[in-house]
């Protein structure tokens, strides 16, 4: 506190005389005259400049030996370190010099000068704690992947710097494509801190591009139980996984479990289409009609789509066209006006031979909904109904430059799937595929080649139903009008 004062003090007496001085030489023009202890000085404007430079230099070293000697006077009276302390302060000043340097430059851009300054600030301070981080993210920033490495696990021995030390890595295996180890390094951050909303994120990335279905579930339960999940978003994502479990158990032939977690999942989201109809599916396997029908109908009040109608189907793949439009009313009576329910039942009357019927049931949907699928659905009609090729071809063409539809389309970078999935095909979104119409630019295919099969071979309804629990006549016509490239 008195040190502080004194210093003060000085500056202001320095700053006082010099002014004193610069009107003196103003006013003489020629020189300073000094009387001290009976000798005389007459000092001309240069040299008055020079003594008050030597003065100041004086005043200087006069402040140093003052702390010089303080040092030696404490040390003396017993503590041991003032010496070394007085030595190592203008060391640790440029040090921390160099570390504000280094972080000034790598905020700027700077990579390689906050590299060097890192470094250097290293050499000073001597407390790799805390200039590692510097030296690893500047090293990091300047491309210097190895030296990064190294810092980054140096930092890996102290409590306090761990953490951060762990993401460091994890980034860096994530750049390099070692995603193993980026999934275990980024497990152990998650440990560490498991409310960490980006560790969260860039664990579950990685946990569903592995295929850890169940660790991936496990993670998302932290990330609602943290609270940076809504509690919708949280159902409609562990539906997502949960079927993707289930999925993936099927594979593996333990058909019971598979079942159990499909059922799981789409009680979990009963809105969630193919969650639906893989738990119908699960269900009609295993004989349970009833419940299948249930779990479908459900589904369709929340949304009719036509994969869930294709699961309907598949729960009696052996019936005839009519029974199949009788049974099919379990559908088409929930939302009779909604389009996918329209084009669902013109398919089936289409398959049962019945085309005015499935004329009136597309009303007038070629015209506020022409879609490629509604425009096949009334070529396929016109054909049907007998009229002549030119009215027939003159449909499929206006089908061709017709818009799609909905699609599942990623919300992230818009590819269009053919069949949902829970990873982007393209992007590797997560949960990033929504029903929904594609952007005007892809809507069409630049062939039309979807529509070919509809030319080729006109729909027989009489033909026998397909042995196989394949998709039949209504849900081709769905796939030729849908499928994309
Ligand atoms: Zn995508």
């Amino acid at each position: 506190m008195i040190w502080t004062l004194i210093k003060a003090l000085t500056f202001f007496l320095v700053v006082a005389a010099l002014t004193w001085g610069a009107t003196l030489l103003l006013d003489s023009g020629e020189g300073v005259r000094i009387v001290a202890a009976g000798y005389e000085f007459t000092l001309g404007p240069l040299q008055a400049v020079v003594a008050v430079l030597l003065a100041l230099v004086a005043l200087w070293l006069l402040v140093r030996i003052v702390g010089l000697l303080m040092a030696i006077l404490r040390f003396i009276s017993g503590d041991e370190t003032a010496l070394s302390r007085y030595f190592d302060r203008n060391r640790e000043r440029k040090g921390y010099a160099a570390l504000a340097d280094g972080m000034v430059a790598l905020a700027s851009g700077e990579h390689r000068v906050a590299l060097s300054r890192a470094l250097k600030a290293e050499k000073l301070l001597g407390n790799p704690e805390l200039t590692n981080l510097l030296v690893a993210q500047s090293a990091e920033a300047a491309g210097d992947t190895r030296r990064a490495e190294q810092a980054y696990k140096a930092l890996l021995d102290h409590e306090r710097t761990r953490f951060v030390a762990i993401r460091g890595l994890m980034a860096q295996k994530i750049t390099e494509g070692d995603r193993d180890t980026a999934l275990k390094l980024a497990e152990k951050a998650f440990t560490l801190k498991p409310k960490h909303a980006d560790t969260q994120d860039i664990l579950l990335k990685l946990q569903a591009e592995s295929q850890d279905w169940k660790g991936a579930r496990a993670t998302l339960d932290a990330k609602r139980r943290a609270g940076s999940l809504s509690k919708d978003v949280f159902r409609r994502r562990d539906a997502v996984l949960a079927l993707q479990e289930a999925r993936k158990v099927m594979e593996d032939g333990a058909s019971i479990e598979a079942r159990e977690a499909a059922i799981a999942a789409n009680k979990l989201s009963p809105d969630l289409v193919p969650a639906a109809a893989m738990a119908a599916r699960s269900l009609s396997l295993a004989g349970d009609a009833k419940g299948a029908t249930r779990v479908l109908k459900k589904a369709w009040e929340a949304q009719p789509h036509p994969d869930l109608a294709a699961a309907f189907a598949e729960i009696e793949p052996e019936e005839t066209p009519s029974a199949r439009l009788k049974r099919f009313k379990a559908l088409t009576a929930i939302h009779p006006d909604n389009p996918e329910t329209r084009m669902l039942l013109a398919e089936l009357l289409i398959a049962a031979e019945d085309f005015p019927e499935a004329r009136r049931a597309l009303g007038d949907l070629p015209e506020t909904g022409p879609t490629g699928r509604v425009i096949a659905l009334r070529a396929a009609i016109a054909r049907g109904e007998g009229a002549d090729e030119a009215e027939v071809r003159a449909w499929l063409a206006r089908a061709l430059t017709a818009p799609r539809g909905p699609q599942w389309v990623c919300d992230k970078c818009h590819t269009v799937h053919a069949q949902w999935g829970p990873i982007c095909d393209s992007c590797g979104g997560f949960d990033t595929l929504s029903w929904r119409a594609p952007p005007e630019a892809e809507a069409m295919s630049p062939t039309g080649t979807e529509l070919l099969p509809l030319l080729v071979n006109p729909p027989r309804p009489e033909a026998p139903p397909p042995p196989e629990p394949e998709p039949e006549a209504p849900v081709d016509l769905a796939e030729i009008a849908r499928k994309g490239s």
